[in-house]
């Protein structure tokens, strides 16, 4: 049998999976470093948050600009409960605000689905951490044939934030959900 790629000691069923405490391990991690990115934007002070991110990466300012300007970008990460962090950029926000003004359907629709997943979080009595849980959002863009690597830019906006993509759609696995092939 394989041994788990994250301790190497335990065995796994297949190759490149974690054993159960290493997805333990894993999930925790998720958590954390959601709650890292949560207090991260709560602390920031500049006007251009998401364009940052992308300069932290090493991306010039133009290139960065070309991607938070863009309106799919900013659909997505309204739908993914991220309108704050769009609202923390003057380069995102000022789109936004373009989009809304020539009333274009994308971001209306996301705006609406954002009101309306914040609306049935608020019946159901749930935390206020989100939309909808996240292994829950990670779960359903796998399920639409979506790369680990692909979900984690649509949330996160960084590819390289795959593992913690992965961790999510493991807890909707130990929560029940059926695993995908
Ligand atoms: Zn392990």
């Amino acid at each position: 049998m394989p041994l788990c790629c994250r301790c190497h000691t335990a065995q796994v069923p297949t190759e490149g999976d974690f054993c159960a405490s290493c997805w333990e391990s894993q999930i925790a991690e998720a958590m954390d470093q959601e709650e890292k990115e949560r207090a991260t934007l709560r602390a920031y002070t500049g006007d251009q948050y998401l364009t940052d991110s992308w300069l932290e990466d090493g991306l010039s300012l133009d290139a960065a600009r070309e991607i938070v300007e863009d309106p799919t970008y900013i659909g997505n990460a309204i739908e993914f409960g991220l309108l704050e962090s769009v609202l923390a950029d003057k380069f995102a926000t000022a789109v936004l605000r373009r989009c809304l003004l020539d009333r274009k359907p994308r971001i209306l629709d996301a705006l609406a689905r954002y009101v309306h997943l914040k609306k049935i979080r608020k019946k159901a009595g749930r935390k206020p951490k989100g939309p909808e849980p996240i292994y829950v959002t990670v779960y359903n863009l796998r399920k639409s044939g979506l790369t680990f690597g692909q979900i984690a830019q649509r949330i996160y906006r960084k590819p390289s934030k795959r593992n913690l993509a992965a961790a999510h759609y493991q807890r909707a696995i130990s929560r029940g959900f059926p695993p995908i092939e």
